[in-house]
């Protein structure tokens, strides 16, 4: 074991003077604190003035020196290792970039940053070495650097230990003696204070550039109402000032969406935008932004190590992604709404080498809640605008269908007037009045089905529209139907055909066959009224065919026409509500009924469906399991 004789953490000056030394010794040591002092003093960068200090302790205070630091997160790093020997400088490099600090094997340094108190070994054997190196490697260094009497000294100030010099001096040397300790502690003193100066000064810099970002960020993201262009205006804010990197993903229908990217080195937006893509990041991983998105807390990667790299990459490709990329450290805060996580920012540092730290994870963190409240206020207030233009247009259809029957409706009434006003009347007069009244009845008829049709979504719309679920035969629902569309079929040209595929097996035309199930009859007859309806509307007076079929749990209808098709992309919106694809000078109607089909057929914990082609016709389904489900329905 080393010859540690723990000191007091540094003596007054007034000790200082009482030490007896001759007065060369006593000016040697003044002058040497002296210039460590001025070069202290000089710059606020104290990472370079310590070196410059240990340069100054060798070759008259040390052959060699060590500079250890707590950092800004606790850690202890080596700041400087300086030899007097430059031939040995080299040495000091391998030293400084293999060994840490914390993993000597005598823990004498950690003691000395626990307790803050100086340690002197006087003589050092070559056996304490071998105890205290951390490998073969370290042995042969610290032999070849020499060491053969040691002071560990604490910097010191406001109570908190700032981290240690170390001085070493080799064979033939005169070994260190308790006024060597005071004259280390009182640089080790000075040297605190210039730290402590420094990192106030940058600690205020810091706050100072926080409050200025603050300010620029909330005039920036409150700059637009598109959340698309917040999301882009957000990743050039942080970048360069605050990652190499940066990407902005939106929860949108349980997975993340990649909004923006932005990248100091402009040619890499695209290799990042492809990592993304042929690599999205796993939603079922414990870590990375879906983990961030779920779980609202934010995750730092201070260092990336080359370990992390290639376990994380998925492939050769992936992980040649990830080195163009130079990941060095890694941030991800959840982006927050009304307290929810509603998307991640993702922030990388590569080229420029540095690292986030726990300041950093506090001030992106506040960003993300402001820049979540911008991208969520963005959102509602488009969602609010759409919606305001869908109620604009639909009351626009409304009372334009509303009006066409009642215009008919005007018209008939005024000839009955015309009629009844006469004071005599033909048997021709009453064949009129007659045709006039079937004419009134019909009107009333669709004005009723327009009516029903706005209840139904008031109803769905706050949540009162309720299944009453009863044993109903689907085949006699789609009879009654047809029956209903006799005369609408004529008027259309269109002939129906029924094909029933029981349980059974298909039955020959006029056997009779039932597909029994647990549904509401009503809403049942509503979604066959609607596919049929369709179907003859938008049918071509081409033939129309319904066919229905079950097997033990499922019953299917299906309801195909040869007439107008739909596109690809309108089959995509046809079940939304209000969704209108024909132009309305053409076809009528509400862009309501399919909305409604879809929800009841949902309610009985069924599915709808539709296959179409422009120009050859439609096929609309609609499953439902024949046990039943509900009540309940929840619009969207
Ligand atoms: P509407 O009452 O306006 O017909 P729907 O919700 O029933 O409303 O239908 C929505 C839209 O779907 C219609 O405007 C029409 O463009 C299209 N559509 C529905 N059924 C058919 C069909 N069988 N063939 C072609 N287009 C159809």
């Amino acid at each position: 074991m080393f010859a540690v004789a723990p000191m007091s953490a540094g003596p007054s000056t007034a000790e200082f003077k009482e030490r007896a030394e001759s007065p060369e010794e006593a000016q040697r040591r003044s002058r040497f604190l002296i210039s460590a002092s001025a070069s202290l003093s000089e710059s606020l960068d104290y990472e370079r003035t310590l070196q410059q200090v240990a340069e100054l302790s060798v070759p008259d205070m040390a052959d060699w020196c060590t500079v250890t630091v707590i950092d800004e997160v606790g850690v202890a790093r080596r700041l400087a290792v300086v030899h007097a020997d430059p031939a040995k400088q080299e040495l000091a490099a391998e030293y400084i970039a293999k060994f840490p600090p914390t993993e000597h094997r005598s823990r004498q340094l950690l003691d000395v940053l626990e307790r803050g108190a100086a340690a002197l070994s006087v003589s050092v054997t070559d056996e304490d070495l071998v105890h205290a190196a951390q490998t073969e490697d370290h042995l042969r260094i610290m032999r070849a650097l020499g060491c053969a009497s040691c002071v560990m000294v604490p910097m010191l100030v406001r109570g908190q230990i700032l981290g240690v010099i170390s001085l070493m001096r080799g064979q033939g040397r005169a070994p260190y003696s308790e006024s060597d300790v005071d004259t280390a502690s009182e640089l080790a003193h000075r040297a605190a204070l210039a730290i402590d100066n420094a990192r106030l000064y940058r600690e205020a810099r810091r706050r100072e550039g926080t409050m200025r970002f603050f300010a620029e960020a909330s005039t920036l993201l409150s700059s637009s109402l598109d959340h698309v262009s917040i999301c882009e205006r957000l990743a050039h804010l942080v970048v360069p000032s605050f990652a190499d990197w940066c990407g902005v993903e939106l929860a949108e229908a349980g997975d993340l969406r990649s909004i923006a990217i932005a990248h100091v080195d402009t040619g890499k937006v695209e290799i990042a935008r492809q990592m993304r893509r042929r690599y999205p990041p796993d939603p079922a991983a414990a870590r990375g932004p879906h983990a961030v998105l779920r779980t609202g807390r934010a995750e730092l990667i201070r260092e990336v190590t080359e370990e992390m790299t290639s376990r994380g990459a998925r492939d050769e490709e992936h992980l040649r992604f990830i080195r163009e990329l130079g990941l060095r450290s890694v941030l991800m805060v959840p982006l927050v709404a009304g307290g929810r996580p509603i998307g991640v920012l993702n922030l990388v540092w590569a080229e420029s080498n540095r690292h986030y730290g726990p300041e950093d994870l506090e001030m992106m963190r506040e960003l993300g809640r402001r820049a979540g409240l911008a991208v969520e206020n963005a959102r509602l207030y488009n969602e609010a605008r759409a919606a305001v233009k869908l109620r604009d247009e639909f009351l626009s259809i409304a009372s334009h269908e509303l009006k066409t029957p009642l215009t008919s409706l005007r018209l008939k009434v005024d000839g009955i007037l015309r009629i009844t006003a006469k004071a005599e009347r033909s048997a021709a007069d009453l064949a009129k009045l007659a045709a006039r009244v079937q004419g009134v009845d019909k009107q009333v008829g669709r004005l009723t089905e327009l009516v029903d049709a706005l209840l139904d979504v008031s109803r769905v719309s706050s949540g009162q529209l309720q299944l009453r679920l009863e044993d109903v035969d689907l085949v006699a629902v789609i009879e009654a139907v047809s029956e209903r569309f006799k005369d609408d079929l004529i008027a259309a040209g269109c002939s129906l055909s029924t094909v029933v595929t029981g349980e059974a097996g298909t039955k020959p035309a006029g056997t009779k066959e039932a597909i029994h199930g647990r549904w509401d009859r009503l809403r049942l007859d509503e979604v066959v009224t609607n596919f049929l309806s369709n179907a003859i509307k938008y049918g071509a007076g081409k033939p129309i065919q319904i066919r229905v079929s079950a097997t033990k749990t499922v019953a299917t209808i299906e309801i195909e026409d040869h007439g107008i098709g739909i596109s690809p992309e309108d089959q995509q919106r046809l079940f939304e509500r209000f969704a209108r694809v024909v132009s309305p000078e053409h076809y009528g109607g509400f862009g309501l009924g399919l909305w409604i089909v879809k929800l009841l057929v949902e309610a009985m914990g069924g599915k709808v469906a539709v296959r179409s082609a422009v120009g050859t016709g439609s096929v609309f389904s609609a499953e439902l399991p024949r046990q039943g489900k509900g009540p309940g329905i929840t619009p969207r």
